[in-house]
């Protein structure tokens, strides 16, 4: 695979918390992906992102620590 330097997230914006996939830039920027205004609901463009979000469900019982 070829980097760029965009990494794939789960982020959620910082004033509503609204959760986006999202893309996090080489200068460190994060935007949700198609939205490069930021956040769709109200604006904002600062993102924290969070740790990925897997689909429990297909592994359920397998990680029990
Ligand atoms: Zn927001």
């Amino acid at each position: 695979m070829s980097g760029d330097g965009d990494d794939r997230l789960v982020a959620a914006c910082e004033n509503c918390g609204s959760v986006y996939a999202a893309l996090e830039h080489s200068d460190g920027t994060i935007r949700p992906i198609g939205s490069r205004d930021g956040c769709t609901a109200c604006g904002e463009t600062a993102f924290t992102p969070l740790p990925d979000f897997e689909d429990d469900s297909k592994a359920a019982g397998a990680g029990d620590e």
